[in-house]
């Protein structure tokens, strides 16, 4: 296992964009990339669309063999069955996905989603050969009563039950308070809680699999403040949630200069 963390750039389209917006986005987004003369060895770039939008963005991909990877905002902790409304881990593979979100605060808010189900969610990823990205973050008021670490902590620790060392997996810091707000938490405060992260993971799943795990911070990044967070030693991306929508920003926060 290679210890070695290449910068994740990734795009939550949340329930923007249809199919037929999320291939003239793909596209467009692609070429700017290419005439950027990005190095896709450098930072790998992926986006999250709807669900009704993966086989549009699969046959794009696949045809033009274009430097983008994908996955599903969510899955299933069912593999198949009577689950109406429910998308298998299956049927994410079977579109390519390479990626799953899991526990995103906005799943866990409007969804009731817990760390138990965010934990069973992670097992169907890992048994679908889909790599979970794993988000974590605390409200305002945890961090006002907790500190920034202790909820985020907890949410790792509950929800990496079933994984073995040496799995591949990506964990997005994601601060509630921050999400949509304007307002990022500063490269310092997300710093402090991915090492502590960083430590958890060490400690669960060994120190190699804690220094290979990719760390992203998410919450209101844009193009004007993504290198102060790229500098920091224990972030490695970002999960750009509004600011992936426009074209032109997001271009530019993945091409970021540390
Ligand atoms: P934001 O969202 O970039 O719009 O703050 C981030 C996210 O929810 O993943």
């Amino acid at each position: 296992m290679s210890t070695a963390r290449t910068p994740f750039i990734a795009g939550n389209w949340k329930m923007n964009l249809d199919h037929l917006q999320s291939i003239a986005f793909v596209q467009k987004l692609a070429w700017t990339l290419r005439d950027a003369k990005l190095d896709t060895k450098a930072v790998e770039v992926a986006v999250f669309p709807p669900f009704t939008d993966l086989r549009s963005v699969q046959t794009l991909v696949g045809s033009d063999d274009l430097p983008i990877a994908f996955g599903g905002q969510d899955l299933s902790r069912f593999d198949s069955g009577a689950y109406t409304g429910e998308i298998s881990g299956a049927f994410l593979k079977g579109l390519d996905c390479r990626y799953v979100l899991i526990g995103h605060s906005e799943r866990r808010e409007y969804h009731g989603e817990t760390d138990a189900d965010c934990a069973e969610k992670v097992a169907a990823a890992i048994r679908h050969g889909l790599i979970p990205v794993l988000c974590v973050g605390e409200t305002a008021e945890d961090l006002e009563r907790h500190g920034a670490s202790a909820i985020p902590v907890k949410q790792l620790r509950e929800a990496l039950g079933p994984v073995q060392r040496g799995q591949e997996l990506v964990v997005a810091y994601e601060p509630v308070w921050a999400i949509g707000s304007g307002q990022p938490a500063t490269p310092q405060q997300a710093q402090d809680v991915a090492v502590t992260l960083r430590g958890e993971l060490a400690e669960l799943l060994g120190d190699e699999t804690g220094a290979a795990t990719r760390i992203l911070y998410g919450g209101s990044v844009k193009s004007s403040n993504i290198a102060s967070f790229m500098r920091e030693p224990d972030i490695d991306g970002a999960l750009v949630g509004g600011a992936s929508l426009q074209l032109d920003e997001f271009a530019s926060i993945v091409q970021f200069q540390k």
